[in-house]
């Protein structure tokens, strides 16, 4: 058994950041960080454009305030928002300290690019590559410090949880097949979204949901799961997400007429308009017959050609590798094929805005929660700074919940019975169903029903095909018995996991019978704030989830019509 006062789930730029700030908390308290990849290889390394916080004169946190939360189309806690916004330019400061290397401007200040829904240039950045050097800088400053010890390669498959208060957790050690007990007195869940569960999508192929379907199944409530993000802009065929940077470097998309469409559906912001918006433009576009036709279905295109080879060069060298690469297509030269694509987890585990769950001493931040800073629909950019100043305040609030605390015992059948329903039933299964294959139903079924445009029966029978796959699941086959690094063993989980998260957005976008940010309803197009604006919320039950919603804070900004 390993004891440590803080195990931290999750190596990306949330986890590693709690981390820190835990540690630099309190000498004596130690510290795991618990991940099923080595952390440099998180999700957060695929970051590309940006992050975003008020530095400037022409700026300030209220207005990025007001930008997130209209950008969220009112569903954001406007508490947390206020406080993330506070917060944020204290965190690129500080990321600066430790050697991150933004970009400069010609007189050395931290230089700044427009992004989507932000109404100035608000979005700090090193290159296209903003993810690696922040989870780089993170992960070097992590090292510093004795009281953090990391198990890598380790596989959190549940957590111990007893009368209300979090003990502990169970993990695979990826290297040995050996169930390992964590007993802690915090848990900080910092696993990332789930967007695996989609085909098309921006997402490592890591990224499964994990520590959100955990926390559900231990009877945390998951929040506003139906507003999953689609990013406008997806690689074809590849699926690599092109920043919103290309765009906020000056970036068009046109249509087979060679059009710039956002004029029709955002006359101001045009191709910055806030995701959701430009997304629907683009499929709607493709959907219309505008798009061009291709071997890997209809498209539109993203012109970068005006900007000149030496601002892609300085400013977007990743996207111009990777189009050429994947796409065979040099942007310096050619427009390069697009469509939607399945992107973020606006929703996630139910925290408050201290990233406290309903479980004592359990808490959750990063893509994973749901705090909720982002509502209906995330703003480009914000996504990693979340994770920097809520990594920060869950790392100082796990310090303060251990003191005074002793370890709490945890029962030799907890652990023998994960091992016995890892590693007989589940490693034992003879089924004639694949894994592979159910996982290719369930993101072909989310991709075609649960998509951009929703309704009803579609969603129902996204709902029906579920349940069916949650049924075949049952029946699969292991072929791999051995136990070191049995990835065939450790799919097999993160399908589970996934199924019951495909369920619970199903079912949470069937409810939602209005249209809000990334939400939207061909049978309920409108917004509707009278029945609507509220948050769902999802518990696990043996049936499938059940519902209750819960009322949005506001502070200073009642609903209006966004316009863009
Ligand atoms: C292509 C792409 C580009 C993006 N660009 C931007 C951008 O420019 N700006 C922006 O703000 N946001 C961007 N985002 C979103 C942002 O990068 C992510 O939301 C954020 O980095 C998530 O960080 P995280 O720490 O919550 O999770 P992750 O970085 O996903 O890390 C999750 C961690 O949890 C661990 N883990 C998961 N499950 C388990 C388990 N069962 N056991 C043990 N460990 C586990 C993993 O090993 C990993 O270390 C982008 C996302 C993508 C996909």
């Amino acid at each position: 058994m390993e004891l440590h006062d803080i195990v931290i789930v999750g190596g990306g730029l949330a986890g590693l950041r709690a981390a820190i700030e835990a540690a630099e908390s309190n000498k004596n308290v130690s510290i795991a960080i618990v991940s099923k990849v080595y952390p440099i290889r998180s999700h957060s390394v695929c970051a590309e454009g940006g992050t975003a916080a008020a530095l400037r004169e022409n700026d300030s946190p209220e207005l990025h305030a007001w930008d997130t939360v209209k950008g969220a189309d009112f569903l954001a806690d406007q508490d947390a928002v206020e406080l993330f916004c506070k917060l944020a330019p204290k965190e690129i400061l500080r990321l600066d300290n430790w050697g991150c290397p933004w970009n400069r401007t010609e007189d050395g200040k931290i230089a700044q690019r427009p992004f989507g829904g932000h109404s100035v240039p608000r979005t700090v950045f090193a290159a296209d590559r903003v993810g690696l050097h922040e989870t780089h800088t993170l992960y070097e400053r992590t090292l510093m410090y004795e009281n953090i010890t990391y198990y890598n390669e380790y596989f959190t498959t549940n957590l111990v949880v007893e009368d209300d208060c979090v003990k502990g957790l169970t993990a695979i050690d990826l290297r040995t097949g050996e169930l390992v007990l964590f007993n802690a007195k915090a848990i900080i869940l910092a696993t990332g979204g789930a967007g695996r569960i989609y085909d098309f999508t921006t997402v490592s192929h890591i990224v499964t949901g994990d520590g959100i379907a955990i926390a559900y199944r231990n009877g945390v409530p998951l929040k506003d799961m139906e507003f999953f993000q689609f990013f406008p802009v997806g690689l074809i065929p590849s699926g690599i997400g092109i920043t919103e940077a290309a765009r906020g470097e000056g970036g068009y998309l046109r249509n087979r007429f060679g059009e710039r469409f956002m004029k029709k559906y955002a006359p101001q912001m045009m191709e910055l308009a806030p995701r959701d918006i430009v997304t629907r433009a683009v499929a709607t576009e493709i959907r219309e017959g505008r798009g061009f036709k291709g071997p890997y279905g209809d498209y539109v295109v993203l012109d970068l050609t005006h900007l000149g080879e030496e601002k892609i060069n300085e400013r977007l060298p990743l996207i111009r590798e990777m189009c050429i690469k994947f796409a065979n297509v040099d942007p310096v030269e050619a427009p390069v094929p697009i469509r939607p694509i399945a992107h973020y987890t606006m929703g996630g585990i139910d925290t408050n805005m201290w990233c406290e769950t309903k479980i004592n001493g359990l808490f959750a931040v990063g893509e994973c929660a749901c705090i909720s800073i982002h509502g209906a629909n995330r703003l480009g950019s914000n996504s990693t700074t979340e994770c920097l100043v809520f990594g920060a305040i869950a790392g100082k609030r796990a310090v303060t919940f251990c003191e005074n605390k002793q370890f709490k015992r945890i029962p030799s059948k907890v652990y023998e019975n994960e091992e016995k329903r890892l590693f007989d039933e589940l490693l034992g299964k003879e089924g004639d169903e694949s894994v592979g294959q159910i996982k290719k139903e369930m993101q072909t079924t989310m991709d075609g029903k649960v998509g951009v445009f929703r309704n009803e029966k579609d969603l129902l029978n996204a709902l029906k095909k579920i349940k069916e796959l949650k049924m075949r699941f049952n029946q699969i086959q292991i072929v791999d018995k051995g136990r070191q690094f049995n990835t065939d063993m450790i799919s097999a989980i993160e399908l589970s996991f996934m199924l019951d998260l495909a369920e619970v957005i199903t079912m949470g976008a069937l409810k939602r019978t209005e249209s809000r940010g990334g939400h939207f309803r061909e049978d309920y197009p409108e917004r509707d704030d009278k029945n609507w604006l509220r948050h769902s919320l999802a518990y696990y039950s043996t049936d499938g989830p059940t519902f209750s919603y819960k009322p949005v804070t506001i502070t200073k900004w009642q609903p209006v019509e966004r316009k863009y």
